[in-house]
């Protein structure tokens, strides 16, 4: 099983309007209705009878239903006209130390590409990057279109769209609003990441992921100039399947495992806040408030407290190495004969990311108590710590190791059940004797060898 037949098939029931309202990061509820009634994406399920209720984060972000960007004059192909406007400086730095980013707006397909920048001087670079990415994909820029702010209006850009024939329109002095589609865009853009980040109790700093996640979501989002195809879709030539959507800061899962987890009694994972997606689907981004960086991780999982699958139909897949990698030796590691390694601290074991144990399911919905300042909480759950780290402990013997059985022989030692079990452990010790299963040897130099494995099983 793929990861994205897990991720797709776990969630395949419909979703409150409101729920979708927060996923796509709080467009209005007209523009998901487009999403549908075109048919623009793929597994957008909607419960159409459920409300549509007013949003607290929208109402405080002051989120308006934004008028889609003008239409600009005659019409372009997709790579030939990039509308482009610079944003900053922003005086709380992300946590990547950037203050800008420069937006760049595809004429045709409405498609958004940002990069986040330290200083207003990185733009020249970024743009010209830009240009030649375009055209290694085959596309033709043409001309750029921008105010006439310096990061735009200087000679070394001047010269170097010059020499690659791209035209530099810059607007009338004194007239930004000619920049109309950059500037709308850019308002719908820090619009949507107000209310997100709002919404999600997440501190300030972390304005440069929201923003990057509102850029995900606006290109998979109705635009009215393409009203029968989204961005997405005229970027990539294929429509996208938005299952994966989920909130802002939603909770989710990763998995700690691997040489550092080495008390067996502690969680195996641990509750983040989900802030985006990379390589399509495949990796979450989280944040982790303790150590206060964005982490990116293949093993993570998204909880329902409502649709909660039997634990026969959680598959867990162990051990699939990425290409390339090859598998180190497991010590330490046998509750379920696996060593797949999250990779919570990056740069630490940088060879262990490896295995997929995807399960990709709805997330609970938090409660949120008094709301809080925003800017000042740098943990988004701090009051749950405790009934957290209980739920993930619980979740994960039900996703790991159904039953109640005994994983250690330690614990076994402590259960009531033990005079039972450790008759058993002698009968069957006895039995493997008898038929001579084993040679006791000396370890061959160089060789690594393999743990062995007791399964405390009830009958
Ligand atoms: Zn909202």
């Amino acid at each position: 099983m793929t990861h994205s037949d897990c991720a797709f098939n776990a969630t395949s029931s419909s979703q409150t309007w409101e729920t979708w309202h927060q996923r796509f990061g709080h467009v209005g509820y007209s523009g998901i209705k487009k999403l549908l009634d075109n048919k623009l994406v793929d597994g957008l399920q909607i419960d159409q009878n459920s409300p549509k209720p007013d949003c607290i984060a929208c109402t405080e972000a002051k989120l308006s239903e934004a008028p889609y960007g003008p239409a600009s004059g005659h019409p372009t192909k997709p790579g030939e006209l990039t509308h482009m406007d610079l944003w900053g400086k922003y005086d709380v730095a992300s946590i990547n130390g950037n203050q800008y980013y420069l937006l760049m707006v595809d004429d045709a397909a409405r498609y958004i590409t940002v990069k986040f920048l330290k200083t207003k001087d990185q733009a020249t670079q970024s743009i010209m990057n830009y240009m030649t990415h375009l055209k290694a994909q085959g596309k033709t820029p043409c001309a750029i279109h921008a105010d006439r702010g310096t990061e735009f209006v200087n000679e070394t850009l001047k010269e170097w769209c010059h020499s690659q024939g791209i035209e530099l329109q810059v607007t009338a002095p004194y007239s930004p609003s000619q920049n109309g589609v950059a500037e709308q865009m850019n308002r719908t853009l820090v619009e949507l990441a107000r209310a997100m980040i709002t919404a999600s109790d997440l501190p300030e700093f972390l304005w440069e992921a929201v923003v990057a996640h509102a850029v995900y979501l606006q290109n998979m989002s109705y635009t009215k100039p393409r009203a029968k195809e989204m961005p997405y879709q005229i970027w990539h030539d294929r429509k996208p399947n938005i299952l994966h959507l989920r909130e802002f800061g939603a909770p989710v899962w990763v998995l700690l495992q691997g040489q550092r987890i080495q008390r067996k009694m502690l969680p195996k994972s641990q509750r983040r806040a989900y802030v985006g997606y990379d390589e399509g689907s495949k990796l979450v981004k989280y944040y982790n408030a303790a150590t206060r960086n964005i982490l990116i991780l293949r093993n993570f999982r998204f909880l329902s407290p409502v649709e909660t699958a039997p634990p026969e139909e959680i598959a867990i897949k162990h051990n699939a190495p990425l290409e390339g990698e090859h598998d180190p030796p497991c010590e330490g590691e046998w509750e379920n004969g696996t060593c797949s390694a999250a990779q919570e601290n990056g740069a630490e074991n940088p060879r262990k990311r490896k295995a997929e144990a995807t399960i990709d399911m709805q997330e609970p919905q938090r409660t949120r108590g008094i709301r809080r300042d925003y800017r000042y909480l740098a943990d988004p759950f701090p009051d749950e710590k405790e009934a957290g780290m209980l739920s993930v402990a619980k979740e994960e013997a039900f996703a790991m190791i159904p039953g109640d059985d005994c994983h250690s022989l330690k614990e076994a030692r402590e259960s009531p059940e033990w005079p039972e079990w450790e008759r058993t452990i002698h009968t069957e010790l006895e039995q493997l004797r008898h038929m001579g299963t084993w040679k006791l040897v000396d370890k061959p130099v160089g060789a690594v060898p393999i743990n062995n494995k007791w399964v405390f099983a009830k009958k």
